[in-house]
């Protein structure tokens, strides 16, 4: 049975339109799904690369804007996360010297794969939080390694 939006009335599961009212019954059902979040529902792989893309372009326009000559060090940016360790910025140091900014990358390569088979929106949605704050702690980490950098020499 479908319950008729306009009037209240039942109506058989192949009806179009109210036998009492005439309202569409199709058009109100699927104009009331559309403010919902659909997190159960698959996730468009464009929709995923313009988030993806437009968090990396954030992670750009925040370096440029804070210090632009930081972006010379740009290949050694995962570095940055290991300033957020106890005794962080010494190991962000040593992790510099023993190339740890590889695995760094490879971490992200790691989580965007996943993040990219991920079907459902929910799922992306949760992957994509976690892969943003980890961005952010990874721009402020950077940020105050150069920091202390500049002030030992
Ligand atoms: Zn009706």
């Amino acid at each position: 049975m479908k319950v008729c939006q306009g009037c209240g009335c039942e109506n058989d599961d192949s009806a179009e339109r109210c036998r009492r009212c005439g309202t569409k019954i199709e058009a109100l059902e699927k104009s009331e799904s559309q403010g919902d979040l659909k997190f159960d529902e698959p996730m468009p792989t464009s929709d995923k690369w313009r988030l993806w893309l437009g968090a990396w372009g954030l992670v750009a326009a925040a370096t440029l804007v804070i210090n632009p000559s930081s972006i010379l060090v740009a290949p050694f940016f995962p570095i940055g996360l290991l300033v957020w360790l106890p005794h962080g910025e010494e190991k962000a140091i040593a992790g510099w010297m023993i190339g740890a900014w590889v695995i760094g990358w490879i971490f992200y390569g790691l989580l965007t794969t996943i993040m990219f088979k991920a079907k459902k929106s929910g799922v992306f949605f949760i992957l994509f939080v976690i892969f943003f704050t980890l961005l952010i702690l990874n721009i402020a980490g950077c940020q105050r390694l150069m920091q202390t950098a500049s002030g030992i020499h």
